[in-house]
């Protein structure tokens, strides 16, 4: 018991471990990815604070290297997914009526558990699970995730803060209430953060939630989830929920309960889940709320007076770090002919030196893709610009998935600024470049932005200021995320919300305010301390 108006506390960036050569982290770091490429984790589901296993297990291998496996996952059945959407309901009593601030504690305990103890096993997971190095896990699964958590309670504390004005006699309320129900957390198998935000931030703002992690991330989810746990999150508020999103989804989002899809994947998924919910929408206590960060078709569009290094480092960063898996990766590019000329010799040389592997092996700037699927549609993109008239691979343009599913980092160039590898979401570390006559600028903001559905992230580089100005109000659209003069991935929490609108997604800005307010129902309250006894007013009487 408290009675006090608490402050909570001010929220930095967590800094980011460089793991030079014989730094302490490095150790520390290298020593939990021997120790998890060591263990065969077998993973259940939880429910209500219960492990359950249902003893229909799939395998989690490493990208690089796929024969290896992880662990085994147990897929949750029709009769788990009843269960965790009953223990949802259990816990939602207690944890939609705690004082906020004890839910904020767990994830600013989560944070600091993260930063400190769980550190290099939540790196080491990312980084053999998802074939990050050891720089992009740390970004990600790291620092991102503590970023998420400190921060969301900062921006909860705003949001429960904004409170109406007062007349004299009157105390006016907002109560910002959990929703009636509960979230799912479908998550994404790139960033570990992201995966660990979903459920958290509906579950810091009173609700209670099923979290169902992407086959290809659950040993790093799994961690996340045990982490969570000794952090004291009570039983039954996240119930964590393995298997495949086609079978398990439709359980939860036909639920009568289902109050809200906190999803980030694929554009053609979401849209699947919203067309469902739409269809279910009389048997629903409430209007479920859909949030959604989807695909993108993030470009690099460099003006005549753009400096040519500036640019080249921005593609070979914004294109193929993360194998180009992140949904903010630039992956279309317009340059203009007399930048292409200055950049083009040293940039296809820098691209084919650039080292791929084993992430074990720290030299290694990039390592495996994510799946065989993933790198069969990479060999067919390769295949089909090496196929097309007009374009050309000048850079890459190698597979080996024998091993592990390595594809080399590849720069296309294309004559003609249409073509399907310009319009659609790849999600690998292939790049397509479109040189333009420098007096075409004004024409290719037009065909920048109306080129691809997807309107997620992306870059414009300039010197000169009126470019930059006509830029950012031709292309106002067509990024969430706008850049000048910066590779279009890397938004840090707190300082770039992240998300983006046409077919990328409801741009409700993952780690911010904007997001927080999505899962939860304000109700207005109105007090009167002296309430008028006669019906009658003033003006109802004559003289
Ligand atoms: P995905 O759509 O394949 O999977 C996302 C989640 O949905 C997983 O948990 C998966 O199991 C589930 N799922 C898959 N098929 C389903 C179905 N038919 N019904 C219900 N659920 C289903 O996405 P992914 O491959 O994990 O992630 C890559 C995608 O995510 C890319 O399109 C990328 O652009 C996008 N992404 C977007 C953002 C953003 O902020 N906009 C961030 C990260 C990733």
């Amino acid at each position: 018991m408290l009675d006090a108006a608490l402050n909570v506390p001010t929220p930095v960036n967590e800094p980011v471990l460089g793991y030079g050569p014989g730094s302490p982290e490095k150790a520390r770091l290298k020593a939990a990815l021997e120790r998890i490429s060591k263990e065969t984790v077998e993973i259940p589901c939880v429910i209500g604070g219960e492990r359950v296993t249902t003893g229909r297990l799939e395998p989690v291998v490493m990208p690089h290297r796929h024969r290896h496996v992880l662990g085994h996952f147990h897929c949750a059945d029709a009769d788990v997914a009843e269960r965790a959407v009953r223990a949802a309901a259990d816990a939602r009593r207690e944890w939609a009526t705690m004082r906020w601030e004890d839910r904020a504690a767990v994830f600013l305990r989560a944070a600091e558990l993260l930063a400190t103890t769980w550190r290099d096993t939540l790196n080491a997971a990312t980084m053999a699970g998802q074939s990050k190095t050891a720089h992009q896990a740390e970004i990600d699964a790291a620092c991102e995730l503590i970023d998420f958590w400190r921060f969301n309670v900062h921006f909860a504390d705003q949001l429960y803060r904004q409170q109406p004005i007062s007349s004299p006699g009157v105390w006016n309320q907002t109560d910002l209430r959990p929703l009636e129900g509960f979230t799912l957390a479908l998550t994404p198998f790139n960033f570990t953060a992201i995966a660990g935000n979903l459920p958290t931030a509906s579950a810091l703002m009173g609700n209670t939630v099923i979290w169902k992690p992407s086959e290809s991330q659950m040993v790093a989810a799994w961690h996340t989830y045990r982490l969570l746990e000794e952090a004291g999150l009570p039983p039954g508020v996240i119930n964590f929920v393995p298997g495949f999103g086609h079978e398990l989804a439709p359980m939860f989002v036909d639920h009568p309960d289902f109050a809200a899809l906190h999803f980030t994947g694929s554009t053609e998924v979401f849209r699947s889940l919203w067309k469902r919910t739409a269809a279910n929408l009389d048997r629903y206590k409430s209007f479920p709320r859909l949030v959604g960060e989807t695909g993108g078709k993030d470009f690099i569009v460099a003006h005549p007076s753009a400096d040519p290094q500036a640019v080249a480092t921005a593609i070979v960063r914004g294109a193929f770090e993360f194998q180009g898996q992140k949904c903010s990766a630039a992956s279309r590019v317009y340059v203009a002919r007399s930048v292409w000329a200055q950049i083009e010799d040293e940039l296809i040389a820098t691209i084919d030196a650039l080292k791929v592997g084993d992430v074990a092996d720290f030299s290694n700037f990039m390592g495996a893709v994510i799946k065989q699927a993933a790198f069969d549609r990479h060999a067919a993109a390769i295949a089909e610009a090496r196929e097309t008239p007009g374009m050309a691979i000048r850079a890459g343009g190698q597979t080996d998935g024998r091993e592990g599913w390595f594809v080399r980092p590849t720069l296309i160039t294309t004559d003609d600024p249409g073509v399907r590898l310009m319009r659609d979401e790849l999600f690998g570390p292939i790049v397509t470049v479109h040189v333009y006559p420098d007096a075409a600028w004004s024409e290719m903001l037009r065909v920048v932005d109306a080129t691809s559905p997807y309107a997620l992230t992306g870059a414009v580089f300039a010197r000169d200021r009126g470019a930059i100005v006509e830029a950012s109000g031709a292309l106002r659209h067509a990024a969430g995320n706008f850049y000048v003069n910066d590779k279009p991935t890397g938004a840090v929490v707190g300082q770039q919300p992240f998300g983006g609108a046409r077919a990328s997604g409801t741009d409700d800005k993952a780690g911010s305010a904007l997001n927080l307010l999505r899962f939860v129902a304000a109700r207005t309250i109105k007090e009167t301390f002296v309430p008028p006894t006669d019906w009658r007013y003033p003006f109802l009487r004559e003289a």
